[in-house]
């Protein structure tokens, strides 16, 4: 029976608008979900020089008899939806009936494909059908497209680097990896394996296909709920640091999804415990009736609006961040010793990522009983550490050995060594202590001791003045004074540090670059770690033992006392096992 429905015309424009085959993901891309499509459940990308060559996707999906096979390559054919209101709702993924005709136009084509009784075999080049006959009975489907732009030399040069087409198509393969953990997915470039998963339908476990043993160990498991929204998935540990956002995967209903906003509610539930430039790795699903999204379909990327955000958000920020207050986060020295394993993860160019994947990809293929043993435990592992308990104080006990140069203290117990940043760690604790003043500021307002006037350029006053309101609802007065210029007559109390200037300065430039998004939480923060920067000891001071270990008392009072307001860390740690290991008394 023939599956193939022409696809409403309008629809079919909609959804066209500005679809372009113009990289080799895009077809990578429309095979895959095809095969998704066809209910496969495992799935293999074969790709020559990064797809420029040639792309082969091979399914064991359904497949297609004689007839649908055929008509697969026309125009605004698909299998796959009738109306633009099942656009999300369905639980199928592939929509534009036009890719596989765009793809066909572009490239040559052999397609083999069968639903198990009869195979048909189709080859098609530069858009013209060349061959269609049946062949020998097959299940599944296997296209390859070679030679893409082969006809259209224009097109061709405005592919990107080999690395760059590669790079698009391998983060793609993790995404889609990720949202269908219950499918096996290989992705090989010339005779490389640069990616595997088991289709087990362990998330967890396509995490280590992607991003290796030592990310996945530092990965939190999050879980969490509201009335209209269910979370859940994993995040990594506030040390993993990524200069790139791209190790931000957001599913919703099992779909990836693009969403801003919550990429960057994500990152800001890590706010002080890590650089705010640096992000996280964590996949997110979210599960929530279809009815209270509203899809926004785009060639390359799938944007979606929800309603409750504000709630959403909350959600969100409120896991995560309860996943870090459970565990004890100082981070262990990454003790090394074959130099050639040494990646830095938190690059973001293509190159090394894909280079890191090959290395992760040799450990697989050479992983024995017994790394796949440590591997099955430290699955157990994550998935049983305690959610949600909160554990006081957290730091151990410490005692303090020396003070290097003035600048780190060196402490010890049983696990091992310690070496803390004092500034860091004296920036932590006042940071906290300013910050609780400020958050329950009182209503007063004082007169400056002598008349403030500021004053801004044309366009700086302009959108001042609109956005005054912020300042007087915080208690400020203020009045026109001259050609662009204000002159405060009073300001709130709790502005006045031995710096009002200063920080009244630091608040109107805060107001004026984010006008409506001004948050006052975020400048008193911002607001206290300054303060606390000042207040604290610097680098290259000696201080007694005493102080140290006051310093560390206090430090092991704060609610994170791992981090100093601007997300660097206040404390390594050295295991026993590292300081053996870097000896060499241990068997290595
Ligand atoms: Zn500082
Ligand atoms: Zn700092």
């Amino acid at each position: 029976m023939a599956k193939i429905h022409v696809m409403d015309e309008i629809l079919a424009n909609k959804i066209a608008a500005g679809e372009v085959v113009e990289k080799c993901v895009n077809v990578v891309k429309e095979l895959v979900e095809n095969s998704i499509d066809a209910d496969s459940t495992d799935i293999k990308v074969e790709l020559q020089e990064a797809g420029t060559k040639f792309i082969k996707v091979t399914d064991n999906g359904s497949g297609m008899d004689y007839d649908d096979a055929i008509m697969a390559f026309a125009r605004h054919a698909t299998s796959k939806i009738i109306d633009e209101n099942d656009l999300f709702n369905i639980r199928t993924l592939g929509f534009r009936g036009e890719a596989l005709a765009s793809i066909a136009s572009v490239s040559k084509v052999v397609m083999y494909t069968g639903d198990g009784e009869i195979g048909t075999k189709v080859v098609i080049n530069g858009g013209k059908i060349e061959e269609k006959k049946k062949c020998e009975a097959i299940k599944g489907t296997s296209i390859t497209v070679s030679d893409l732009f082969y006809n259209t030399p224009a097109r061709l040069k405005h592919m990107k680097s080999l690395y760059t087409e590669l790079a698009h198509i391998t983060e793609y393969m993790n995404k889609i990896a990720l949202s269908h953990p219950d499918i096996r997915f290989t992705l090989i470039n010339n005779g490389r394996v640069l990616l595997k998963t088991d289709g087990s339908g362990n998330m967890l476990k396509v995490i280590h296909s992607i991003f290796g043993y030592d990310i996945t160990k530092k990965m939190l498991k999050i879980s969490g709920e509201n009335l209209e929204y269910t979370i859940s998935g994993y995040t990594s540990l506030p040390e993993v640091h990524r200069s790139s956002k791209n190790g931000i995967i957001i599913l919703v209903n099992g779909r990836v999804v693009y969403n801003t906003q919550l990429v960057r509610t994500i990152n800001d539930s890590y706010h002080s415990y890590k650089p705010d430039n640096y992000y996280p790795i964590t996949v997110l699903n979210i599960t929530v009736d279809p009815q209270l999204i509203d899809v926004n379909i785009h060639p390359t990327k799938m944007d979606i609006k929800f309603s409750k955000m504000e709630e959403l958000c909350k959600l969100i920020n409120d896991t995560i961040k309860s996943a870090l207050q459970i565990e004890t986060l100082i981070p262990e020295v990454d003790v090394v010793l074959d130099e050639t394993v040494n990646y830095d993860i938190s690059s973001d160019s293509p190159k090394q990522e894909i280079r890191k994947e090959h290395y992760e990809q040799e450990k697989i293929d050479l992983s024995t009983q017994e790394v796949e043993e440590e591997v099955t435990d430290l699955f157990k592992e994550i998935e049983q550490r305690p959610q949600k308990i909160e554990i006081q104080p957290r730091l151990p006990q410490l005692y303090v050995v020396g003070l290097v140069h003035g600048t780190y203290i060196v402490c010890e117990n049983e696990e091992g060594m310690y070496l803390i940043d004092q500034h860091a760690a004296n920036e932590r604790i006042n940071y906290e202590k300013i910050l609780k003043k400020l958050a329950n500021p009182t209503k007063e307002t004082i007169a400056p001791l002598y008349p403030i006037t500021l004053e801004f350029s044309n366009n700086d006053y302009i959108v001042l003045k609109h956005n005054l309101y912020l300042l007087t609802d915080m208690g400020f007065k203020i009045e026109e004074f001259g050609v662009n210029s204000i002159i405060i007559k009073e300001h709130p109390t709790w502005l006045n540090d031995n710096n009002a200037l200063e920080n009244i300065k630091r608040l109107i430039e805060m107001v004026i670059n984010l006008e409506s998004n001004f948050k006052l939480e975020r400048f008193r923060d911002s607001l206290a770690a300054l303060m606390a920067c000042k207040r604290s000891i610097k680098a290259n001071t000696s201080i007694s033992k005493e102080e140290m270990e006051s310093l560390i008392a206090n430090l092991r009072l704060c609610d994170n006392p791992f981090t100093c307001p601007h997300g660097r860390p206040t404390i390594i740690k050295y295991t026993n096992y590292d300081l053996e290991k870097l000896f060499k008394r241990s068997g290595f």
